[in-house]
């Protein structure tokens, strides 16, 4: 694929269709105080060091770099994949039948691609194709009749979960894992999630999902949850840096036919800058290694029962030295699923699928999803945003729900909601953002609005506690 053709996997994320909210604020569950909130001291994410107008936002979950090979017959991996270890895939074997497999897949994993997947099923076992020279591994399904061995996990779900005994909150013992997309604070501009409408002030995703993370774990925690963080502060978890990644940038340049790329970019709305060692090693440095760190520490060290990935979605906003408003505000959650064929033809993404599927994540994933995200848009008032690129799906009756293939949601094995609610260049959220986080609610050109940081944790906390509820077992009085 030529580097051209990166270009296209960065979609504008402006091209898609959405309700709009009507010109009016959306409608809040509860009335007006009648003592005006209390208007923020200052607000958190207002005040970064003076800077360039911000450069063009490319949508956040754009999928990782991904090349064909050169050599044919060269393993083909996405970038700092490792090579998979396929035989530990064949303990999956009694877990699932070939129905419920076919029906996954249909439903939740394949893209509406006629194209077929590299696996087929030879009577009762599932072929899957796996390194370049070496003969499928074969997994054996069960019969429909017959006992379906343990799924391989370490996460539990709702029903494995110790019941509750009366007067239980419904989080008891629950380990929720808070994920708040991005880096932020010094990173903001590197990372491209740094927006600012004047000078002097700015609003910063990775900043800001933190701030609506620390506003979750008390509340969750209140509710009988264990919480801890996957990033709990404006700084890195990967130890690479993009200078470590240089000599890695320059391989990638070089399997997409650029043999002899610049090594720097001057200008960041310069669009040759993508053909730049240093805008590759960026890039890899915040979007894959970051994100491939972040999965060691989730399923190596914190093993959670769930992950709360945190975002705040944009919309493209035309020129970048004169960023503009879009009317458009919407809000959707995003599952793991809807692979592509040329994703599948990925040794590492192929492997991470199979792993997920086999372990029934998707079971747990989904209606959880549902339940979140009503929950969200009740909170929020946000219509849902609706995707017109099939690199998304719908998997449920819920409009807010959409499967995709990201980095962090098919590398962290366990169930994750990954929420992208909000448009950060909506202008009226825009000045809300601006605020900071309050309670109730304050004036904001001559109405009153809550805040966004408190909305959005209140839908998350709502959500969780009624799914929960729902479908945790209770101990017989
Ligand atoms: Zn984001």
């Amino acid at each position: 694929m030529s580097f051209w053709n990166w270009r296209c996997l960065k979609p504008a994320i402006g091209t898609a269709v959405v309700a709009l909210c009507g010109g009016a604020m959306p409608a809040q569950e509860a009335p007006a105080p009648a003592v005006p909130a209390v208007p923020p001291a200052a607000p958190a994410s207002a005040s970064p060091p003076p800077a360039p107008p911000p450069p063009p936002l490319t949508q956040e979950d754009s999928p990782p770099l991904l090349t064909v090979p050169t050599v044919p017959d060269k393993p083909l991996l996405s970038p700092l994949a490792d090579k998979p270890d396929w035989n530990t895939l064949k303990a999956v074997a009694g877990t699932m039948t070939r129905t419920e497999f076919q029906q996954a897949t249909a439903s939740v994993y394949l893209d509406d691609s006629a194209q077929l997947p590299p696996w087929h099923i030879e009577g009762d076992s599932l072929m899957v194709e796996t390194s370049p020279g070496q003969p499928p591994i074969t997994i054996a399904f069960v019969r429909e009749d017959a006992l379906r061995s343990k799924p391989i996990r370490y996460w539990r779900t709702a029903q494995e979960l110790p019941p509750l005994q009366k007067g239980d909150s419904p989080l008891k013992g629950l380990h929720i894992a808070l994920d708040p997309g991005h880096i932020g604070g010094g990173y903001a501009q590197v990372e491209e999630r740094w927006l600012s409408m004047r000078p002097g002030e700015a609003v910063m995703e990775g900043s800001l999902v933190l701030q609506v993370a620390n506003l979750l774990k008390p509340r969750l925690e209140a509710l009988g949850a264990v919480v801890t963080f996957v990033r709990s502060q404006e700084a890195p978890v990967t130890t690479q840096t993009p200078d470590s990644l240089r000599p890695v940038a320059k391989q990638v340049l070089l399997d997409s036919g650029i043999s002899n790329p610049p090594d720097s970019y001057t200008n960041r709305y310069d669009e040759r800058r993508i053909i730049s060692v240093q805008w590759q090693a960026e890039k890899l440095f915040y979007r894959v290694s970051e994100i491939r760190a972040r999965a060691n520490r989730v399923n190596q060290e914190l093993k959670p029962d769930l992950v709360l990935c945190l975002h705040l979605n944009a919309e493209a906003w035309g020129d970048p030295e004169k960023p503009a408003f879009v009317p458009q505000n919407h809000l959707h959650l995003l599952v793991n699923g809807c692979y592509s064929p040329a994703e599948l033809r990925h040794e590492d993404i192929r492997f991470e699928m199979l792993q997920r599927l086999f372990s029934r994540v998707q079971e747990s994933e989904i209606p959880m999803a549902d339940t979140v995200a009503g929950a969200m848009a009740q909170a929020t008032g946000l219509p849902a945003y609706v995707y017109t690129k099939n690199t998304a799906r719908r998997v449920s009756g819920s409009p807010y729900v959409y499967a995709r293939n990201l980095l962090a949601n098919r590398t962290y094995q366990c169930p994750v909601l990954y929420f992208e609610p909000y448009v950060m260049n909506h202008e009226e959220t825009y000045k809300r953002l601006l605020l900071g986080h309050y309670i109730g609610r304050t004036l904001l050109d001559g109405h009153l609005v809550s805040s966004p940081l408190e909305d959005y944790t209140r839908g998350v906390v709502r959500g969780l506690e009624e799914y929960y509820s729902a479908n945790r077992k209770k101990e017989a009085p």
